[in-house]
């Protein structure tokens, strides 16, 4: 069988991880996924049900009860209007309401329980079984894929991440200040790096990228020469 090639990327809110990963994905011929996306999927259905998100047993049992099916795909003729890939919760594309601020605050409340991260990980493993990918989160390089081929944590300074998000949100129609944006951006990373279970860290052997000042654009093209210098791409033997 032929050996899968992993790119694994994991950073803070907004380092630029999600642009950069389907760029590169898209120029190498890769699966972009986000790990991300499958998660706030789950939170959006447990605010739906009325779950109260801080009360993991709750959250644990809506889980049992419900069953709930995610799954990604890379977004079709019809379905592409900015999104980076297709979320679909039972179902339903939720691509966009996955992406609100009240979801983003949320979802970094039930990641913390291992019911949670139970459900995804797995998931996220099926998927590099059978392809070439370019994976994003929190514990890609860490627990997911740890001997991912390529394992990248990408960074910024939290001030122009806070900028590029509260930009992604107006764009939206979300009406929110940047201050607000920049105070749930870094609430939500200290939750994501200082939890129990997979917490946000920098692996030992991770490429370390500080995008601060890049353009997303320079970050891929730096990504796909590293990916091809691995696989061998251009070498003459
Ligand atoms: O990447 P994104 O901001 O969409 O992720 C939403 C949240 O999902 C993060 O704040 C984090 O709590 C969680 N997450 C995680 N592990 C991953 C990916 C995301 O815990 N691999």
């Amino acid at each position: 069988m032929k050996k899968t090639f992993h790119i694994a990327i994991d950073g803070p809110v907004a380092a630029g991880k999600g642009t950069t990963a389907k760029l590169v994905a898209q120029r190498l011929g890769f699966l972009y996924v986000d790990t991300g996306a499958m998660y706030r999927a789950l939170a959006l259905k447990m605010i739906r049900d009325g779950i109260t998100l801080t009360d993991e047993p709750s959250v644990s049992a809506k889980l049992v009860e419900t069953n709930p099916k995610v799954s990604l795909r890379v977004p079709t003729d019809e379905e592409r209007d900015g999104r980076l890939c297709t979320v679909i919760l039972d179902g339903e594309d939720v691509s966009w309401k996955v992406r609100t601020e009240e979801v983003s605050k949320g979802v970094s409340v039930i990641t913390q329980y291992a019911e949670v991260r139970d459900l995804i990980t797995p998931m996220a493993r099926a998927i590099s079984e059978t392809n070439n990918v370019v994976m994003e989160g929190r514990d890609i390089t860490s627990v997911v894929l740890p001997n991912a081929d390529l394992k990248i944590y990408m960074e910024a300074e939290a001030m122009e991440r806070a900028r590029r998000r509260h930009r992604e949100l107006l764009m939206r129609g979300e009406d929110i200040s940047l201050e607000t944006v920049h105070a749930d951006l870094v609430e939500r990373d200290e939750r994501d790096s200082n939890r129990e279970i997979a917490p946000l860290k920098k692996v030992p052997g991770a490429w370390i990228l500080d995008t601060t000042g890049m353009t997303i654009d320079l970050v891929a093209e730096k990504i796909v020469e590293r990916v091809n210098e691995l696989r061998g791409v251009g070498l003459v033997v």
